[in-house]
This record gives C-alpha cells, sequence and structure tokens, in this order.
C-alpha cells in the first residue's frame, strides 16, 4: 500500500473508497486541465493589474479613523476595477457580507417611483426581504420601489418574450443572478448573462443593469462586467477573497453608479473618501491574488463530487459532464440519513472543528431544518468547503469551496466513506 493511501487509511478512508476516487480521477485529466488554464490566465490578470497599479509595501499600512487619503484602499480598489476591466469599483470591509453589497448597489441605484426587474425567476433567499418580496423593515418596496419577476422557461432559458413585456417606462435596474444559489435551475455563464443584457438594453438602452456574481468569480476568463453590467457584486468571503479576507464585498461598475454605491454606503457627501481600512489590506490584497487558483482547486472538487456520485445513483446539478459557471454542487442524496452522513464527512475532514459533529437544526428565517458542516477558518465562509442543505426533498447537499484542491478531495472521499458507514452506499 502506497504512503499516501495508509495515511488516508489512518484518517478513516476506506481502500476501496480511495481507489473508487483515483478510479474517477483518472478520467477527469482533460477537464482539471482546462480548469488549470483559466486559472493561469486569471492569475496573470491578477498580477497585471497589481503591477499596473503599482503594489508596494505602503499599500498593506493600516489606517484608522476617518480614513481620508487611504492609499492601500484606493489602489486596492484600483486593482479591482483593472481586473473586471471597470471604470470604477468599490472594495471595503464595511460592507459586511453579499447581501449588505447587494442591498448597497440596488438602494444606490434605484428611487422612489423606480422599479426593479428579475428577468431570471426569484432571487437569492436574502435578496428577497431585501426587495420587500417577503415584508421587511427597511425593504426597498417600503421606500416606494416596486419589483417585477419574470421566470426562467421550464428548460432554464430565458422567456425573452416575456422579458419585453415586462420592461415599461418605470423599469430602472434590471438584477440577474449568475449562479443557481439553492435553486435547482443551472447557473448562467457569462456568454449568456451577455445575451440577455444586450436584449434587454436592446429594448431599454439606459436600463441598468446588476449582476449577483456571487460564486462566480473567476470561473471563467470574462467575468459579467465584460459583457456589458453596469454593476458586478459579491461577497470576499467566497471567491475573491481568496480564503484570506476576513470580512468584505465589492461592487465593480460604471463610475457613476459606484460613486453612487459609495454614498449610499457611507453618506452623502462623503462616498469614497471615509471608510478606515483597520489593518486589512494584506489579507484582501493577498487574498485576491491567491483567488484564481483557489476557485480553480475548488470548482476541481465540485466536478470530483459529480463524478463520484452520478455513478453511483445520485442526481448532481450539474451533471457530471456538464460544463460549470461557478463552485457550487448540489448533489441529491434522497433521504435525511443520507444528508446527515454526506455533512459528517465534509466535517470530518476538516482543518478546524473536525471533532464536531453537524446536526439538522431550526434554523432562523427557513421553513425547514437545516444541516451544515463547515470547519473554516473564516466564520461562514464559503469558499472554504462546506456543505448544507435544506432537510426537505430532494434532499439535496449543497456543496462548494475548499481553499485547496486536496483538502475538498479529502473532504469528498470522506462524505463517501460514511455513506458507506451508514450502509447508504454499497461499492462494488
Ligand atoms: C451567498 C450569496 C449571496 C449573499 O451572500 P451573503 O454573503 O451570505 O450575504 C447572494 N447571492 C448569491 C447567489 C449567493 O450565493
Amino acid at each position: 500500500m502506497e504512503e499516501l493511501e495508509m495515511l488516508y487509511q489512518e484518517m478513516g478512508i476506506s481502500p476501496a473508497v480511495y481507489a473508487r476516487g483515483e478510479k474517477v480521477l483518472e478520467s477527469l485529466k482533460d477537464r482539471f486541465a482546462s480548469i488549470d488554464k483559466v486559472a493561469e490566465y486569471n492569475q496573470a490578470k491578477v498580477i497585471n493589474a497589481m503591477q499596473k497599479n503599482r503594489v508596494s509595501a505602503a499599500c498593506f499600512a493600516a489606517t484608522t479613523g476617518y480614513g481620508y487619503d487611504d492609499l492601500g484602499r484606493d489602489n486596492l480598489e484600483r486593482v479591482y476595477a483593472d481586473v473586471f476591466h471597470t471604470e470604477a469599483a468599490l472594495v471595503r470591509p464595511q460592507i459586511t457580507c453579499g447581501t449588505h453589497a447587494l442591498t448597497v448597489a440596488l438602494s444606490a441605484n434605484l428611487l422612489p417611483g423606480d422599479e426593479l426587474l428579475s428577468p431570471v425567476g426569484m432571487p437569492y433567499d436574502t435578496l428577497q426581504e431585501v426587495i420587500g418580496i417577503r415584508e421587511s423593515p427597511c425593504s426597498l418596496a417600503e421606500y416606494g420601489v416596486t419589483y417585477r419577476q419574470v421566470d426562467l422557461l421550464p428548460d432554464g432559458g430565458f422567456d425573452y418574450p416575456a422579458i419585453r413585456e415586462a420592461i415599461n417606462e418605470k423599469t430602472k435596474l434590471i438584477t440577474i443572478q449568475r449562479s443557481k444559489g439553492y435553486a435547482t435551475r443551472p447557473t448562467f455563464s457569462v456568454q449568456q448573462i451577455g445575451e440577455l443584457i444586450a436584449f434587454c438594453k436592446g429594448v431599454k438602452p439606459d436600463v441598468l443593469v446588476m449582476v449577483d456574481n456571487c460564486y462566480g468569480e473567476f470561473v471563467e476568463t470574462m467575468e459579467p462586467s465584460d459583457v456589458g453590467a453596469d454593476m458586478t457584486v459579491g461577497s470576499l468571503i467566497k471567491n475573491p477573497g481568496g480564503g484570506l479576507a476576513p470580512i468584505g464585498g465589492y461592487i465593480c461598475g460604471t463610475a457613476r453608479c459606484v460613486s453612487r454605491c459609495a454614498f449610499r454606503l457611507s453618506a452623502p457627501g462623503l462616498g469614497q473618501e471615509v471608510g478606515a481600512n483597520l489593518g486589512l489590506m494584506p489579507a484582501l490584497y493577498q487574498g485576491f491574488f491567491l483567488a484564481p487558483t483557489v476557485v480553480a482547486g475548488a470548482e476541481k472538487g465540485a466536478i470530483f463530487a459529480a463524478n463520484l456520485y452520478e455513478p453511483l445513483g445520485f442526481r448532481c446539478v450539474p451533471g457530471a459532464a456538464e460544463s460549470r459557471h461557478d463552485i457550487i454542487q448540489a448533489v441529491e442524496l434522497g433521504s435525511e440519513e443520507g444528508m446527515i452522513a454526506f455533512c459528517k464527512g465534509i466535517q470530518a475532514a476538516a482543518p478546524v472543528d473536525a471533532h464536531a459533529t453537524p446536526m439538522p437544526w431550526d434554523m432562523p428565517g427557513y421553513n425547514d431544518k437545516v444541516i451544515m458542516a463547515a470547519g473554516a477558518f473564516v466564520q461562514g465562509s464559503s469558499i472554504e468547503l462546506s456543505a448544507d442543505g435544506p432537510i426537505r426533498p430532494p434532499y439535496a447537499v449543497y456543496f462548494q469551496g475548499g481553499l485547496t484542491w486536496f483538502h475538498a478531495k479529502l473532504g469528498i472521499l470522506m462524505s463517501l466513506q460514511k455513506m458507506v458507514d451508514a450502509g447508504l452506499v454499497a461499492l462494488g
């Protein structure tokens, strides 16, 4: 038995599970090579932007208080703007999460009487309260912003006639969510998003388009900002933080949209001038530098999971052979026991809190019990290896992240081991 297999066995992976994994990996060489190609391109893109903006040790200094003339912060925003090919960027630790970044982008650019349109169906859970689809204090609805939605076609495509119909004189901003989130629709490619943006702007040239880019950054060589989005928005504890950013969000886009976002985030008149960096610049720069390879590792993990589980009879979204536009992998495990076993495996493979046992619990804001597995250095970080899902049919676990491919691999092997141990999977 080889050294690695022995160590894995000591950690609880049986020879049968290990062998199954190796066999699956044999078939994935070409796909992994093309992921590495994208990562190499994106790595060069980030380094090029850092060089162009003369990133230096002075950029890593901490600032406090108002944070006027914060060289590191202002330069990081120029680096983001160059990578996303936008006029401007707002990248701040004061943006607390992805939902906050999206809220800032929406509320800064929608005024009372304006209408928001989602042409891609129901937005991500937390956005529903932001918009006011589910009632909440301070929602956009409370401020007199109306909302319209066009659902996707049954095959996951865009319903162009209905979208044309929905765009009216009040339509000010169109929101497009790239990733499927907790839905079972496909994630859109940047090219598809570009086609949708072109269509919408064809109907109404001055309409603004925001793309919720969560989980999509660096999966392709292009970003939504390359295909006409006025604002591209995401979280730094997902892809672009590279696992090192402990907090933050970004909005890359036109100078006009981004400056309005800055006025909304701080205060009218203050805008981008305030907001101390609190010593977080080394993590934000270095995380962005690492992000292309971290995302590549997470994507390999997602593909490995789909190719391991699909042949065992578990439906995977995206499917084993499908192309990828984000790092999320849904695996339908068919039972509560299956979800628990899978999550136990992810937890048991973590560098942090591996001794904890994930159990379904009544999480505020959800109708069903939810199970979550995470052993992360940054709390709640989902660029780190994690899995979660609501306990309801089809008993799907949403699996994502992994700061390194080898950690993702170990987590997935461990999940299969727990399934085998629970008698839910028999390896032939
Ligand atoms: C994660 C996510 C968000 C919001 O993220 P938080 O950081 O948890 O607030 C929004 N949209 C999508 C598609 C996401 O995946």
